[in-house]
């Protein structure tokens, strides 16, 4: 039977790419890589494959450690 306990269920759950901080989708921020840069994409509505980051400074800042790892993968 629908009760509210199930309609939790129905909430998307990410995880932030640097502390793997599993989190509502909607507390977390989208961002996409367009041209190998980082796009935030506060509407989401970038089609593009999408990550998450919590907001917290530590994982935002962590972020660009985490891209130029990813840009050094993706020139090979
Ligand atoms: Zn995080």
């Amino acid at each position: 039977m629908p009760n509210r306990a199930s309609k939790a269920g129905h909430i998307p759950i990410r995880s932030c790419v640097i502390c793997k901080t599993k989190d509502e989708q909607e507390n977390l921020i989208r961002f996409a890589f367009i041209k190998n840069e980082i796009v935030f994409d506060m509407k989401r509505r970038i089609a593009a494959r999408g990550y998450y980051v919590c907001d917290k400074n530590e994982c935002l800042q962590k972020l660009d450690k985490w891209l130029n790892k990813r840009k050094k993968k993706s020139r090979k």
